[in-house]
């Protein structure tokens, strides 16, 4: 499956700069913004013309209106045009006005019935699908609505990852929750993935910080909304940035390479990943080690007829290791973290042992 042709094709900036406002609101914002990104690295005008909202009586597009805007975009600074879809209609109203690359949002991705319908209305088309990832954590779905396009024989398919909902309120609007990303290239490395570091962050201040980070995870492409006037914006004003502020942006990031070059540095690298190895090693015997020991718990625990749950020693290793942690420059969460796997760990072994 060659799913990432359309990448190298049509030969656009890597990483791809997809640029444009949340919302298409009139001709003249349309247009005066796509004329100022001709002087950015931006190569794809981004405009939500049906916007999906979490509560009604928010402003919910333009509608087919745009379309025509978008049209002239395209014929005055020769950017592609990329819209939002959510139903057959949408798809067979951008198709009539020559959009170019058509995206699921976040809120769509989560429904199979509605990425069907989009499917069935775009099967066997040339046109550029990217499909968000839904809004829960869910990489199956994710996964699922690209195979949705690929059994109708769409070839040109990319992914946007705009970050997860929690219920608590974190730094970021929506968690980026990286793995997720780094799982996603895993099982489908065909397919480009491109980040959307506007809707993670919420706000502007730490767009810079997450494209970074994206382009680190060897990224293919950022998408960013970009306002003339992002405080009056219509919608998603706090995270909008103007095009001048996301030309400085993108020449302050870093494209780092794949591999490292073959120099000095490559020995030096050697040497120090067989350290690292030779330390996971022992990591996992150790590991293994105290697997054991709890194991011979379990039994005496078996013996006296006692629960395997011991809060308070629980509580007391996790203390203490969070204390020993600091003192080793590992973060708290760190430890929290991989001693709530370790304990479960040790739980199942002594579970084996009482059940024998
Ligand atoms: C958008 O791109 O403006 C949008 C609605 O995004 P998402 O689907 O990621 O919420
Ligand atoms: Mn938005």
């Amino acid at each position: 499956m060659k799913n990432n042709k359309w990448l190298e094709d049509m030969k656009l900036a890597h990483p791809l700069v997809i640029a444009g406002p949340c919302s298409a609101e009139t001709e003249e914002q349309v247009l005066e913004i796509a004329h100022e990104l001709k002087n950015t690295d931006a190569t794809i005008f981004r405009a939500g013309v049906w916007k999906p909202r979490t509560r009604p009586g928010n402003f919910e597009g333009v509608g087919a209106l745009a379309l025509p805007w978008l049209q002239r975009v395209k014929k005055e600074t020769g950017l592609l045009i990329a819209v939002e879809v959510a139903n057959r209609e949408h798809v067979k109203l951008a198709l009539k006005h020559d959009v170019d690359i058509l995206w699921i949002g976040a809120r769509t991705t989560v429904n199979p019935f509605a990425v069907q319908e989009i499917a069935d209305a775009l099967e066997n088309t040339e046109k550029i699908v990217l499909v968000k990832n839904p809004i829960n954590p869910d990489l199956e779905l994710w996964l699922g609505a690209i195979e949705r396009l690929q059994k109708v024989n769409i070839q040109n398919i990319g992914a946007i990852h705009r970050g997860f909902s929690s219920y608590q309120k974190t730094k970021y609007r929506n968690n980026p929750n990286w793995q997720i990303a780094i799982d996603f290239k895993n099982r489908m490395p065909e397919i480009p993935l491109i980040n959307d570091p506007s809707h993670i962050c919420g706000e502007r201040t730490r767009i810079f910080d997450v494209s970074q980070t994206a382009l680190d995870l060897k990224f293919d492409g950022l998408m960013i909304e970009t306002h003339c006037n992002p405080n009056k914006a219509w919608s998603d004003a706090k995270q909008q940035i103007t095009p001048t502020v996301l030309k400085e942006l993108t020449e302050k990031l870093k494209v780092r390479k794949s591999s490292f070059e073959k120099t000095s540095s490559i020995t030096k690298l050697e040497t120090l990943r067989d350290e690292i190895d030779f330390i996971d090693a022992k990591l996992l015997r150790t590991l293994a080690k105290r697997m054991e020991v709890s194991e011979q718990i379990g039994k005496e625990k078996k013996k006296q007829n006692v629960a395997i749950l011991q809060q308070n020693r629980w509580n007391d290793i996790i203390e203490k290791s969070i204390k020993n942690g600091e003192n080793l420059d590992l973060s708290n969460k760190f430890i929290n973290n991989i001693y709530r796997e370790i304990h479960q760990e040790s739980i199942k072994h002594q579970e084996k042992i009482i059940k024998k």
